[in-house]
């Protein structure tokens, strides 16, 4: 049924050998720098590569400063810490995600609260969260947001921008700022993602970046938070065991996580970043293929949203219901193409359930419907 689908991936990709959902690209200076940590030696916690990294993604995003972690749920972890993310909190977030989003919420004993996403962006919507906070919420006299029933405090909110796509940021900041929560932005998909021709992951106090071997650039694992001055230089103490700097004495001032990267990790990020503007051209240029050749076609190609340029990270399509994405996804798997549905939905799972949440009638119909396409990077010379 979806055969010429198969036939047009397989076209992009020269191949009719199996065809993965996103593989890495290492076609610039990864040998030459990775090697050069084991030559020095200098392949673990110190080393240049970790400061040299993080300057180049700093000025890359346009950020004070980044933090290199090693890896994207560290990067979140850290960042609900460092925004005073306590013990009983709720934290907003959007149900239809990865895991890490919640896990992170979890690991600082708060609890997600689930707000809908819009059918646009896939991310946050600024609508239903002001909706949701006007009927259930107040700012209290210490300027705290906090649930009418329980008064539990809402601390922070963490919208993810899903496959690369802006969440509606200007709109989102200023529901944030009417009720007191702390933006930090899960900016893991979206390395090369503009709003307003600024960088994802800058809008808020904290954004996170993941380079897990799935993501748009590599490290292996890795991650890193994106903020100001005065945040990263306490980013950079909580994921280095919180040590005091000393010639030679072991002191620490706090408990601290062992969170940093290896500098062989930090290698392998210098020179995956050195080619990263081309990533970002080659899957804006497949994505447009994506679009023309479904132009006449049921499925609807996630396209950016208004005033945004996207990295398109993974493609996907919008089927017109669950039984045509069942079709597709067993159509073009069994044709040795790989396509995923989009994630069950957070609240969904059984450590989530018990959640607070608001309605999640667009979460719920993108969940029945969005399959991604395979988004490698393409061969050069295509
Ligand atoms: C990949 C990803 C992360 C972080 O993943 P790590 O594997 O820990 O680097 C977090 N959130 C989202 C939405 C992601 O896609």
């Amino acid at each position: 049924m979806f055969d010429r689908l198969v036939s047009f991936i397989r076209e992009q990709y020269r191949t009719q050998e199996f065809i993965p959902l996103h593989a890495p690209v290492f076609r610039g200076r990864e040998r030459e720098l990775v090697l050069d940590t084991i030559d020095s030696t200098f392949v673990s916690s110190v080393g240049a590569y970790v400061d040299r990294f993080e300057r180049d993604m700093a000025t890359f995003v346009g950020s004070p400063r980044a933090i290199a972690v090693m890896n994207g749920t560290a990067a979140l972890h850290m960042a609900l810490k460092l925004v005073g993310v306590e013990q009983g909190d709720l934290v907003v977030t959007q149900s239809l995600t990865f895991v890490a989003t919640c896990n992170a919420i979890a690991y600082c004993g708060a609890e997600p609260l689930f707000i809908d996403v819009d059918r646009r962006t896939l991310g946050l919507s600024p609508k239903a969260l002001d909706e949701w906070l006007s009927e259930h919420a107040i700012v209290d006299d210490a300027g705290d947001c906090r649930t009418r029933d329980g008064h539990r405090r809402i601390r922070a909110c963490l919208p993810m921008h899903t496959f690369g796509h802006p969440v509606d940021l200007d709109a989102l900041v200023a529901v944030c700022e009417r009720w007191r929560l702390v933006l930090v932005e899960d900016a893991a998909e979206s390395l090369g993602s503009y709003y307003k021709g600024r960088h994802t992951g800058t809008f808020g106090r904290i954004g996170t970046l993941s380079f897990n071997g799935n993501k748009i650039m590599t490290t292996g694992g890795g991650g890193m938070l994106l903020t100001d001055q005065v945040t990263g230089t306490r980013a950079k103490h909580l994921t280095t065991t919180a040590k005091i700097p000393h010639p030679y004495e072991f002191v620490h001032d706090e408990v601290g996580y062992n969170y940093r990267l290896p500098n062989l990790n930090a290698a392998l990020g210098v020179a995956q970043l050195e080619q990263l503007p081309a990533f970002i051209e080659s899957k804006r240029a497949l994505a447009q293929r994506y679009i023309d050749f479904l132009k006449d076609s049921p499925l609807a190609p996630i396209v950016e949203p208004a005033h945004c340029r996207s990295n398109y990270w993974l493609n996907g399509v919008v089927c017109e219901d669950a039984a045509q994405r069942d079709a597709l996804l067993k159509s073009t798997n069994d044709s040795g193409v790989m396509t995923r549905p989009i994630w069950a939905l957070m609240n969904r799972l059984p450590h989530y359930t018990n959640a607070l949440k608001g309605p999640l009638t667009n979460a719920e119909w993108l969940e029945a419907r969005v399959v991604n396409l395979p988004s490698s990077v393409l061969q050069s010379e295509q």
